[in-house]
């Protein structure tokens, strides 16, 4: 447990132009741990998930069912899955193709979310195809969710800089954005994969998109942390509208295009911003960063999380 007392929570001071609610899409079991060199249990997997739950959180992405070989860290999403049942969250789950949605709707997961690239360079290396063979891969598999009443998220990953390509241009971001949301995606999560965002081109990503006739409600926002802009970037992200907010819990997953130990924002450094600004989350910061303090001992090393290693540290 982390320690009570008025340094654990933020002074809340609201500030004006900003939603009431966010809602935080916790990546940290499938995003965070598939960037992990160790490859944790499932039994484990099960506990963080249930723990993530507990913490207040309401969108938990469980797993992946991509091909086991791809993704090593995840291949037990067959064990996992149904280990959640009772997990208080919507959970879900990521599925490159149609094999993966019929494994992830053979265990009755109601939420999917399929993993495009905004740049050529990513969609052949990941998807090993141009980036519109990718979207036609997608098709099929979005219609039948979509049929069968699934949620279905749409990733775009580097939306801001691709390290390959260098600078991606915004008119290249808001055509596929624009063709995902077209197949029938409810929900965007625009990534910066390598963490180059600053906030003038959040906004301008943000502003083109509204522009095209992108719904802001629509939009989630996953930046990385790598150059330390994530939540400079989300802030500027919120004062534009968005509502939705990826997170991994204790920064899990690094960043493998840079080599860095600092990739995914983590959920507690926006949580502490969060409720400074008096924004509801529904999450608990104490639960959260004791479930990620006990998660960074499963690994065997530290949380670069700032605000995990700072709560942490009081109770020493
Ligand atoms: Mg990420």
């Amino acid at each position: 447990m982390t320690a009570a007392g008025p340094e654990a929570l933020p002074m809340r001071v609201p500030a004006n132009n900003l939603p009431a609610h966010v809602r935080i899409h916790e990546v940290g079991a499938r995003d965070g741990l598939q960037n992990e060199k160790t490859v944790v249990p499932t039994e484990v997997k099960a506990e963080f998930i249930h723990r993530l739950a507990d913490a207040g959180l309401t969108t938990v992405e469980a797993t992946s069912f991509v091909h086991p070989a791809w993704v090593p860290q995840l291949a037990d999403a067959e064990e996992l899955f149904p280990l959640l049942r009772d997990v208080n969250a919507e959970l879900p789950v990521l599925v490159p193709n149609s094999r993966g949605l019929d494994r992830a709707l053979a265990l009755g997961a109601r939420r999917i979310a399929v993993f495009g690239s905004a740049t050529e360079t990513f969609a052949s290396r990941n998807l090993n195809r141009t980036v519109d063979e990718s979207l036609a891969m997608f098709e099929p598999v979005v219609a039948r969710a979509r049929q069968d009443r699934l949620h279905v998220r749409g990733y775009l990953s580097m939306c801001f800089g691709d390290p390959w390509e260098g600078a991606v241009p915004i008119r290249q971001v808001v055509r596929v954005a624009k063709a995902l949301l077209d197949l029938g995606c409810d929900e965007l999560s625009l990534g910066d994969t390598i963490g180059v965002a600053t906030p003038g081109h959040a906004v301008a990503l943000l502003t083109a998109l509204n522009e095209a006739g992108v719904p802001t409600s629509a939009i989630g926002v996953h930046f990385h942390d790598t150059y330390g802009q994530a939540l400079a970037n989300t802030l500027a992200a919120l004062q534009q509208g968005v509502t939705t907010v990826d997170a991994s819990a204790g920064g899990l997953g690094g960043c493998p295009y840079a080599k860095s130990a600092t990739g995914n924002l983590a959920t507690e450094d926006l949580v502490w911003m969060l409720d400074g600004l008096g924004i509801e989350t529904g999450v608990d910061l104490g639960r959260l960063t004791a479930t990620s303090a006990w998660m960074a001992e499963r690994l065997g090393r530290p949380s670069p999380s700032r605000t995990v290693r700072a709560l942490s540290h009081k109770e020493s």
